[in-house]
């Protein structure tokens, strides 16, 4: 209501003199960052209270530690599902995403058996009230809109196409709150799952990934208030910028100024040091990243679009020195893994940790290799005569199919408290 009668206001800071803006206290760009509490990407898993009901004896031992958030947006996690199976989950707000590590087409298919594995362990862990609530759980693998059924995973993009999460249903109070809070279930090298809302509020902090080329040294730890100052002083002079944030924020009843506004919107900005990395899209080309994050500045997701495309449309305004401008890059679009979009897969903090009984970076890249030339070994052999060169399309006849639930070690789940 406040957004219908702003917009036929039109406010605005068409009206400030140039003169206000310039004499405005600015403050310095690098005080440091509001709202840190707030953003999602660095948070964990078991923040909030611990859940009443815990797993009485679990059957299946999983991996017991604290993990970085899972951060997927609602959008992500229902990106090319079949839209019956988006209704169901838009219809019944009791739905859980189950979202496996390294989640995708590939994985789906090294794992066909993983729904009934995964309703069987969320039965096992013994959370809901009794057997008759426990019998109501079901996993079901996602839909995919487009049936891809015969992909044979030319290159790794393939490998990891959504849909990503199965859906748990089902799912009684004590198992919901339990799986959300404890978050990441790591049974085995590649049966790790995490269990997530389908929340549409939550957003994605990140704003932009920017690069430079390595050899100019001008992205490297350290550089980061030197960053974050070109941009904020970018951002706080163009007059675009500030119409928007002063309509947005005015529409949502934040007190102040434009130039006020200003400040509040980009006060949260952090600028993050992600690495040089080699690009994605084009071969042999490495980039140096950092990456902006910031507060999104509206719920509305036409409005949170309009932020990250006047910031994106600035930063390509600033320069390391009159030669060299600052450019937005797409080395990476989210972490294959976790699917985060604040880091790459190489340094993936589900990737590093030690002893558990998930995937090493290594072991990760290396099923990653198998799954790919299996699938072009395959591909090569399925045009031949007669059944025996059909074996890839059956599917799920990967390196690791089915073992990952047999291998487990006995005894109870693992305390890693350290
Ligand atoms: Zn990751």
């Amino acid at each position: 209501m406040d957004q219908s009668q702003a917009k036929k206001k039109k406010p605005g800071s068409e009206g400030i003199p140039a003169n206000t803006v310039e004499k405005f206290k600015w403050p310095d760009p690098n005080e440091p960052p509001t709202e840190v509490e707030h953003n999602p990407h660095s948070h964990l898993s078991q923040r909030q209270d611990t859940p009443t009901s815990l797993p009485r004896d679990p059957k299946t031992p999983y991996f017991d530690t604290i993990y970085p958030r899972i951060v997927i947006t609602y959008n992500d996690l229902t990106a090319s599902m079949a839209e019956a199976q988006k209704e169901g989950i838009r219809n019944d707000k009791t739905t859980l995403a189950v979202v496996p590590l390294g989640a995708g087409s590939a994985w789906f298919k090294r794992n066909p058996e993983a729904h009934v594995q995964l309703t069987k362990f969320f039965r096992d862990l013994n959370v809901e009230e009794n057997a008759d609530a426990a019998s109501q759980i079901v996993v079901y693998p996602p839909e995919a809109r487009i049936d891809r059924s015969g992909q044979t995973f030319a290159n790794v993009k393939q490998m990891y196409a959504k849909p990503w999460p199965l859906i748990l249903t089902g799912a009684g109070e004590n198992l919901r709150k339990f799986a959300t809070w404890f978050q990441t279930f790591a049974v085995s090298e590649d049966m790790v799952f995490s269990v997530v809302e389908f929340d549409e509020t939550l957003q994605s902090w990140v704003i932009a990934n920017i690069g430079a080329d390595p050899n100019f040294g001008f992205l490297t730890p350290g550089c980061e208030k030197r960053i974050l100052k070109e941009i904020k002083d970018k951002l706080w002079s163009d007059d675009k910028f500030r119409r928007f944030v002063d309509f947005a924020l005015g529409a949502q009843g934040v007190a102040g100024s434009a130039c006020d506004r200003v400040v509040i919107a980009t006060q949260s900005l952090t600028v993050e040091f992600l690495g040089t990395m080699q690009d994605e899209d084009v071969a042999k080309k490495e980039v140096a990243v950092v990456q902006l994050r910031g507060k999104p500045i509206s719920p509305i997701p036409e409005t949170h679009t309009e932020w990250l495309a006047h910031i994106r449309r600035i930063i390509k305004s600033c320069r390391y020195n009159p030669h060299v401008r600052f450019d937005v890059v797409r080395v990476f679009k989210a972490c294959t893994a976790c699917k985060s979009e604040a880091h790459p897969t190489n340094t993936c903090p589900f990737l590093h940790i030690q002893h558990w009984y998930g995937p090493s970076l290594e072991k990760y890249k290396a099923m990653e290799k198998r799954t790919l030339d299996s699938a072009k070994g395959n591909h090569e052999k399925s045009p031949a005569r007669g059944d025996r060169g059909g074996r890839g399309r059956r599917g799920g006849r990967g390196a690791n199919r089915g073992r990952g639930w047999q291998t487990v070690g006995r005894g109870g789940h693992v305390y890693n408290k350290d």
